[in-house]
């Protein structure tokens, strides 16, 4: 009798290992590494947030709390949620874990039985197939590349709905490829939702603050009230309070799905942390000012990489909305040989190649779903990401 469950044999670990660990041999060997293969941002979580850790701590705010969230912070998401995306939410409606992770891991784990199929557009973030499957439910992927801007096209949402279908992922700014649905576009999805009633949606909005150029962000249950009662609006404090460490997320969703979901987490891991929890209530209700300048800083970083990987290297990289990722395609170099003679037949080829001889870690767009790309994080100093675009163009003027 084998020992690991058969779940185990569903799921693979991350793509991005083999990368990491030759980029952390490369540097152990002195080597001058610059990773752009993470998903955090660069900088500190604000001041005012760690000194209300600080303050819970010394406090004695240190012991178990309800499942679902201190009600202070389920107050302060619901007041975020009325604030920024109008869903007219109160408190009750809102729910608390141990990141936006275990959000998604606690939605899909408390709804799917095995053989349901959930649609995830591709290029996607990886956990979501994987969580799919780790509950032996099929992940149905929807082509959205880069002939779309990387967003789902409403009849191919349609044409990738089946009666089994439980839930669509949305996930808007998006990782890896930073692409951000406006409301017309989400207008389109919404009304090919309204046709299928079977289908709940899960709306990744952990990137929400990260919107340029003055877009404003926007969310399904917001362009389409009357999808509220399916939906599952998720964000957290990681990405727009740099507190990818605290491990705090948080969502709005039916109340039966919250139901099942706080007595999963009871099971698992309770509560989140008590004293992030703390931190989190002064993320979402001290002053957001900082997120203006940290917005300027990224699109400045955005629009020097973009532009740097569109001169002159065969590379094509679209100018996302959001997030703080670009994923440019590779195509023009696969079937051609690196500098240093290494054949480049794969989209791993090329950041395998990349990495080796320009000290520069990437992530190979199939990790995403998507191959013939690369994922670029530009969450790193802008100095870092200027030498590491002239690399990259280095490295592909040496291409044959
Ligand atoms: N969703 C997306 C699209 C992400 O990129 C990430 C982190 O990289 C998460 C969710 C996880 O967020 P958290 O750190 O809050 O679990």
């Amino acid at each position: 009798m084998a020992f690991l469950s058969d779940a185990m044999s569903r799921i693979q670990s991350s793509a991005t290992v083999a990368i990491n660990s030759k980029a952390a041999e490369m540097k152990r060997a002195g080597q001058d590494v610059i990773s752009l293969a993470a998903g955090e941002p660069d900088f500190d979580t604000p001041q005012n947030v760690r000194d209300a850790a600080i303050k819970a701590m010394s406090e004695g705010k240190t012991r178990y709390t309800a499942v679902d969230g201190i009600p202070e912070l389920k107050e302060a998401v619901a007041a975020k949620f009325n604030r920024d995306n109008h869903l007219g939410v109160t408190a009750s409606d809102c729910f608390v874990a141990a990141g936006g992770k275990q959000i998604i891991f606690n939605a899909l784990v408390a709804t799917l039985n095995p053989g349901d199929d959930v649609v995830i557009p591709v290029p996607y973030w990886v956990s979501y197939p994987e969580i799919a499957r780790l509950c032996d439910a099929n992940p149905v992927f929807a082509v959205a590349d880069a002939s779309t801007g990387f967003k789902l096209k409403p009849e191919v949402l349609d044409a990738a709905i089946t009666p089994k279908t439980k839930w669509l992922i949305l996930n808007t700014p998006s990782n890896p490829t930073g692409a951000a649905y406006s409301n017309d576009e989400l207008r389109g999805l919404a009304d090919v939702l309204l046709k299928h009633p079977q289908v709940h949606i899960l709306t990744d909005d952990i990137y929400e603050v990260l919107v340029y150029d003055g877009g404003r962000f926007a969310t399904i249950a917001e362009v389409e009230p009357k999808l509220r009662e399916r939906t599952l609006t998720m964000n957290g404090v990681s990405k727009s309070h740099a507190m990818t460490g605290w491990r705090i997320g948080y969502c709005t969703g039916p109340k039966p799905l919250l139901g099942a979901m706080l007595n999963l987490q009871s099971q698992s891991t309770t509560n989140p942390s008590s004293i992030a929890q703390w931190a989190a209530v002064e993320a979402l209700n001290g002053p957001q000012g900082f997120l203006k300048e940290w917005r300027q800083i990224f699109q400045g970083r955005r629009d020097l990489v973009v532009k740097g990987l569109n001169a002159n290297t065969g590379l094509d990289c679209l100018t996302p909305e959001g997030a703080f990722y670009v994923f440019p395609s590779v195509k023009n170099l696969l079937g051609k040989t690196s500098g240093s003679g290494v054949a480049l037949k794969t989209d791993e080829d090329v950041v395998m190649a990349l990495l080796a001889e320009t000290g520069v870690a990437l992530v190979h767009g199939t990790a995403f779903g998507l191959p013939g790309h690369m994922r670029l994080s530009y969450a790193a100093a802008t100095s870092q990401l200027e030498d590491a675009v002239s690399r990259i163009q280095d490295f592909c003027a040496k291409v044959r």
